[in-house]
């Protein structure tokens, strides 16, 4: 596509990491790190994306969700260590604190989302790169399978941006579908969720939690819900503090209007719950409501269709690739349109061993200057949803951002990179995926 640029400024820079989510602060603090001249714009006030922007703590695929070894031991690992979670050598979850084995499934959580802001700013900073919060990235100019610019949008007006590389982290694949790469939505896709917070929660029983599932039971045979799953309940901020996995609006979050009614509908549905609960169970006769979101949770859109594209029986293979610059580690975590009540799935699990994730499942065909990290990799859709999880997302970002460096480095194509040059960058960081450390 070309198109005429509308604005007189223009920005240049090494490396243009777009999101600055799981996988855009990864992708954004290695590319730093390496030398490169490194802009991130962040349509949200803060870094961070699900951890911030809908509140999720939790640092799924870590470790293996079985045995508890470390898998991600590059930046995920570096974060967990600077919030005070776990030594800068830590080799399982056992060296978290053990409050951290929260689920069934092995994982870390973190306990203080404001913190997270606050480290994130400052490690951004600290790596020195540009940081442009408030801004969205709104178009691409290729030629010759080449990006020339990524326009974006914030209080400045419209203002082109110059890269030599460009990380998509927008987990929607914004700039690849900009650019006009192929990508794919699979419907239905996985719906999205609004997590809220109740406070005062009082004498919290396991009859709270199945009395709390009648009420959503009975409200979805009333009609005042359309869907709800769980719902869970989490008290991993504060022991009387409930965190809330329930709201289920199924929409495609890719197209604004849907997105603008998920999030009209999520926010009736979490106080609908809220409101039934407080005036019937007893444990939340004293509760109030502290928040939801501030942005409804979106789990699935487009995903590129790259070089390689991931799939589900590569992950229960444990297939090895030459390529691989991360390792995933968690379940096949497919969410229904449906209600589930008390699980998220109508299935138990599926948990793959650790396994390879390949640099060509982040290069999108015909298109030199660009890499995709985070939930819009190339995958299949069930691939994907093992993949997408937060320290998976992070692992993948750290790999995109330095392969973008030492490309514009090297001023080559990021396909021509030598995964030799990629592999060692990544050991040097103790990032390189299980399978080459
Ligand atoms: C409700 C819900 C619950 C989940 N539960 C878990 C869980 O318990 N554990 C777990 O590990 N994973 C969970 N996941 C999955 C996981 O959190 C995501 O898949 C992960 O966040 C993917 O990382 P990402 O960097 O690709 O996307 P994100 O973390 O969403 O980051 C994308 C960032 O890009 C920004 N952005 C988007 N478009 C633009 C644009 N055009 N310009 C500028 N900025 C843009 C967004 O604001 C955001 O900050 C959950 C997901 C959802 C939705």
């Amino acid at each position: 596509m070309n198109i005429r640029i509308p604005t007189a400024k223009t920005l240049r820079c090494d490396v243009l990491v777009c999101g600055a989510g799981c996988a855009g602060i990864a992708a954004a603090l290695a590319a730093a790190r390496q030398g490169a001249s490194t802009i991130l714009v962040e349509r949200a006030p803060f870094a961070g994306g699900i951890m911030t922007c809908v509140g999720l703590p939790f640092l799924d695929g870590i470790a293996d969700s079985v045995s508890g070894k470390l898998i991600t031991t590059g930046i995920p690992r570096e974060l967990a260590t600077k919030l005070g979670l776990c030594p800068p050598n830590a080799k399982t979850i056992y060296d978290f604190d053990p409050a951290c084995v929260y689920w069934p499934h092995k994982t870390a959580y973190i306990r203080n989302i404001e913190r997270l802001k606050a480290l994130l700013d400052r490690e951004l900073l600290a790596a020195r790169v540009r940081i442009l919060y408030h801004t969205t990235a709104c178009e691409a100019s290729v030629q010759h399978g080449h990006i020339r610019h990524v326009l974006i949008a914030n209080k400045d007006g419209l203002t082109a941006i110059r890269p030599h590389h460009v990380v998509d982290a927008t987990g929607d694949a914004d700039i690849a579908h900009f650019a006009g790469a192929r990508t794919e939505l699979t419907p239905p896709v996985q719906p999205m969720t609004l997590h809220f917070r109740i406070g005062n929660v009082r004498n919290w029983t396991k009859a709270s939690e199945l009395a709390a599932r009648r009420e959503c039971r009975r409200a979805l045979r009333e009609g005042a819900l359309r869907v709800f799953y769980g719902p869970g309940f989490s008290f991993c901020f504060a022991p009387n503090e409930a965190y809330v996995h329930a709201v289920r609006v199924p929409g495609n979050a890719a197209d604004a209007a849907d997105l603008t009614r998920a999030e009209i509908q999520g926010r009736a549905d979490a106080l609908a719950m809220f409101d039934r609960w407080q005036k019937r169970i007893p444990a939340f006769k004293h509760s109030y409501f502290i928040t939801s979101g501030p942005y409804i949770g979106v789990r699935e859109t487009r995903r590129i269709v790259g070089r390689y594209v991931l799939t589900a029986a590569d992950i229960l293979a444990q297939r090895h690739f030459d390529d691989a610059i991360a390792t995933g580690a968690w379940y096949l975590d497919m969410h229904s349109n449906k209600a589930t009540a008390g699980a998220a799935a109508k299935e138990p699990p599926v948990y793959p061993g650790p396994y390879d994730i390949p640099y060509r499942a982040l290069l999108p065909k015909r298109l030199d200057n660009l890499l995709v990290a985070g939930r819009c990799l190339s995958a299949t859709q069930r691939a994907a949803s093992s993949a997408r999880v937060t320290a998976t997302a992070m692992a993948l970002g750290e790999a995109a951002g330095t392969a973008a460096a030492l490309s514009a480095r090297a001023k080559c194509a990021a396909p021509n990179l030598p995964i030799t040059r990629l592999h060692a960058a990544l050991r040097r960081r103790h990032a390189a995926p299980a399978s080459f450390s």
